[in-house]
């Protein structure tokens, strides 16, 4: 009997390169598309190592956990690195970008990411990109947690290495990635004598073996099952309609903040400012004298389906994550959530209301 995952026939080099150019279109973008074999932690890995070297001046923004990866990466390839650290409940402005080139013009690149899974907040990437094209420096983002609940336009941004991952809003497979790359950006990385060559690591590999030799052969056989299921993912997307997708995660996002702030008992969404708030994942302060850790057990107890979770290391004391992303960015998802977190706050001897709660998200969402 044939297995339907495993008596596949292989994946052709046509079929492969039909899927980047549908990413490629789901991005706007004239750049080349690269997929990755890999989660997205590949492609941002590779796009830094193909770009940094110790000639570089990175302004690397850091607005959660992701960006300080970025750092280290950075250094590890001799670069020199400002870092430009903003406080987690808010996002980076383009003010901040003008300064630090002010500051530093020597800067040639620039770290960024778009939205922020682990922190909830998201950054004006339309604003920046100018200030970054202003000075010449190359703009890497990743946008591996905007791409599906926001706009993600590479071309009209101005932003030269874009990695996306279809795990987040997207709602598909974590096993392959992508990564848009401007002329500027191969032009940076094949003067660049430190830049992974054949290597797992190596976009160039792909521009030179793939990309340059017209997508007639694959460098080594590809991941296919990871690639069906990207594939089965665009015709999803396709189908809802994209700018379906994003108001679904919108909606969910704005419903999550109203709920939780109509819900009392001393919770608070993360994020001041609304318009710095992720649509992608919400994230909300435990009230004084709780921890957000013992919250979340607690909820996931009642229903471990939940898309709750506590914030990543020192976080995890105070920040609540509602990951209404992908298939959870729905209204049921959204009232649960704040269902099981009312129920755990009264646990705790808070006074909720959690009627009020699901009144708020429901307004929200219209
Ligand atoms: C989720 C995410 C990634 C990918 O990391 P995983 O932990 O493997 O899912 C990369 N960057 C950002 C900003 C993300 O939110």
């Amino acid at each position: 009997m044939t297995h339907p995952l495993l008596d596949l026939a292989p994946l052709s080099a046509a079929h492969f390169a039909s899927i980047e150019d549908r990413v490629a279109r789901l991005l706007r973008t004239g750049q080349d598309v690269v997929i990755m074999q890999g989660e997205a932690l590949l492609p941002l890995e590779g796009a830094i190592r193909g770009c940094a070297g110790p000639g570089t001046t990175a302004l690397n923004v850091v607005t959660g956990p992701y960006g300080q990866t970025f750092g280290d990466w950075l250094r590890d390839c001799g670069a020199t690195v400002i870092d430009l650290t903003v406080p987690f409940h808010t996002a980076v402005t383009a003010a901040q970008i003008r300064e630090a080139f002010a500051e530093h013009p020597e800067i040639d690149f620039v770290s960024l990411v778009h939205a922020e899974a682990a922190t909830g907040n998201t950054n004006p990437v339309a604003e920046i990109g100018e200030v970054v094209r202003a000075h010449g420096a190359l703009l890497y983002l990743d946008a591996v947690a905007s791409v599906g609940a926001e706009p993600v336009l590479p071309d009209a941004w101005g932003v030269d290495l874009c990695v996306i991952g279809a795990q987040k809003a997207m709602g598909g497979p974590a096993g392959v990635s992508a990564v848009s790359v401007s002329e500027r950006a191969w032009a940076r990385m094949a003067a660049n004598p430190r830049a992974p060559r054949r290597s797992y690591l190596s976009l160039l590999d792909w521009k030179e073996r793939w990309i340059d030799g017209g997508r007639k052969a694959l460098l080594f056989a590809p991941a296919q099952l990871e690639m069906l299921a990207l594939e089965a993912c665009l015709d999803r997307i396709e189908s809802d309609g994209l700018d379906a997708v994003m108001a679904r995660h919108a909606f969910a996002a704005a419903a999550t903040r109203a709920g939780a702030l109509a819900l009392g008992g001393g919770l608070q969404p993360y994020v001041h400012d609304p318009r710095e708030a992720a649509p992608v994942a919400t994230t909300l302060r435990s009230p004084d004298g709780t921890v957000a850790a013992d919250l979340v057990s607690r909820a996931l107890a009642a229903d471990p389906s939940l898309p709750l979770s506590a914030g990543g290391g020192p976080l995890s004391r105070e920040m609540i994550r509602v990951n209404h992303y992908g298939p959870d960015a729905t209204r049921a998802a959204v009232r649960a959530s704040l269902v099981a977190l009312g129920t755990a706050l009264a646990e705790q001897g808070l006074g909720v209301d959690v009627p009020a709660a699901l009144r708020a998200a429901e307004e929200a969402w219209r």
